[in-house]
């Protein structure tokens, strides 16, 4: 079934990068770069999940560290405020532990509802996105 024209991509990467130091310096450049694209919204999303928990970054940054990750109340103020734009593995492995998601998710908008996150209760339709929560029997449906 596998024939050398099926390989995955990254395989062939890492072999090229192997035998080629100029290909694997601009492999890293391009790594890094892509991460480093992906920190603004990584931020953004660490702001929205903080927020939504009413925590304050003190609170948060207690957090991190009974997790094991040493993020100062005032680094996080300095993420959020755009003063520093890198964030680190194992900082973005820590966030999506405290915030109980999976830490690849904060790379990417919630496309959710911010208000009922698509399921207002049932019965309620969202004011903001107008869901209706599912219930069996809906008495009144709104037009
Ligand atoms: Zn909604």
């Amino acid at each position: 079934m596998t024939s050398s024209h099926a390989r995955p991509l990254g395989e062939l990467i890492r072999e090229t990068a192997a035998s080629d130091p100029l290909f694997a310096e601009g492999v890293r450049r391009a790594q890094t770069q892509f991460i480093r694209s992906l920190v603004p919204q990584v931020i953004a999303r660490m702001t929205e999940l903080r927020k939504a928990r009413k925590w304050s970054a003190l609170h948060l940054s207690r957090e991190l560290a009974a997790v094991g990750v040493d993020l100062p109340r005032t680094i996080i103020a300095n993420l959020e405020n755009g003063r520093r734009q890198a964030i680190t593995v194992d900082e973005l492995a820590g966030l999506g532990a405290v915030f109980g998601v999976e830490p690849w998710s904060l790379t990417s908008p919630d496309m959710r509802c911010p208000h009922c996150w698509d399921s207002p209760p049932p019965g309620f339709s969202c004011n903001v996105c107008g869901n209706v929560g599912s219930v069996a029997a809906t008495a009144a449906k709104p037009e």
